[in-house]
């Protein structure tokens, strides 16, 4: 069975996330380890990993994702933003192995402008400090970015070039769909005509021989159009990507055990909701 689920409040405990996340049909969740716009974790230790074990088991619950906090920026020029955010992550891949979960995804950053090529080595320095502290079990995944110009990740290739450079069995990625979409990756199986890219999400992850490293996806439509470069998240069918190709790109074979989470505003915008879930299910021909 595929593991299909939403990102959910961790609002009260982890195991309080996974009941949310069992309650609205999911297999899989994904959490922050805290809130994602302050910098302040509790300690480790007030995690229960025996008692999250429990209710995992208990409720079904195969992965359990963990998502960085929206302040971390590995490029910036700001050495102060460089530490708090090399101390959130490395907080984030303890997390991770204490509760035997299934990755940290990151957005890397941002470099306003200076460009892809001058930022990488300092970005490569800093995921390959990161890795190598953390502890075994713990898996970095960098996710795409919506803009392929000052977000990095926009272009998969970027993604690429830090996992072959650090080469490191704790580092992989995420695929988020409308970020690709906006970027301008189709999702079908061909590019649509005039496309900027020469190639669609499936051919380009082959091209760069990625799908090994690919660890979780993140199935969102998209409130923007495609290679608009935005990032806002639509409900499941309520978007602009085209329902065919959202189709066509989750039932890839090489997608079969990577976990689906949504990271939808939801029916009601209180977040991914069991509407959305058994959209997904319904495209991965699972009802
Ligand atoms: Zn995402
Ligand atoms: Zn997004």
């Amino acid at each position: 069975m595929r593991e299909v689920g939403g990102h959910v409040s961790a609002a009260g405990g982890i195991e309080l996330a996974i009941e949310r996340g069992a309650e609205i049909g999911g297999n899989c969740v994904q959490v922050f380890s805290g809130s994602p716009r302050v910098w302040a974790r509790p300690e480790l230790s007030r995690f229960d990993a025996k008692k999250i074990a429990a209710k995992r088991a208990e409720k079904g619950i195969g992965s359990i994702i963990t998502h960085s906090l929206y302040l971390v920026n590995l490029a910036s020029e700001n050495p102060e933003l460089i530490t708090k955010s090399m101390t959130a992550l490395a907080f984030d891949l303890k997390f991770d192995a204490h509760i035997s979960g299934n990755g940290v995804v990151v957005h890397v950053g941002s470099h306003k402008g200076a460009g892809w090529v001058a930022c990488r080595e300092e970005v490569r320095k800093h995921i390959q400090t990161l890795v190598d502290e953390a502890p075994e079990g713990a898996t970095f995944l960098i996710e795409n970015a919506a803009s392929p110009n000052g977000k990095i990740g926009g272009k998969l290739e970027e993604v690429q070039w830090l996992i072959n450079e650090i080469d490191s069995p704790k580092l992989g990625w995420c695929f988020d769909t409308c970020h690709a979409f906006t970027a301008g990756y189709g999702l079908g199986k061909s590019q649509p005509a005039g496309s900027a890219l020469p190639r669609t999400a499936a051919e380009e992850i082959d091209h760069l021989g990625l799908w090994a490293t690919l660890k979780c996806v993140h199935v969102n439509d998209s409130r923007d159009p495609f290679g608009s470069g935005r990032d806002r998240h639509e409900n499941l069918g309520n978007g602009l990507i085209p329902p065919e190709d959202m189709e066509y790109f989750l039932n890839l074979p090489q997608l079969e055990h990577v976990p689906l989470i949504l990271e939808v505003p939801g029916l009601e915008q209180l977040g991914p909701d069991a509407a959305n879930i058994t959209r997904l299910k319904k495209l991965i021909h699972e009802a």
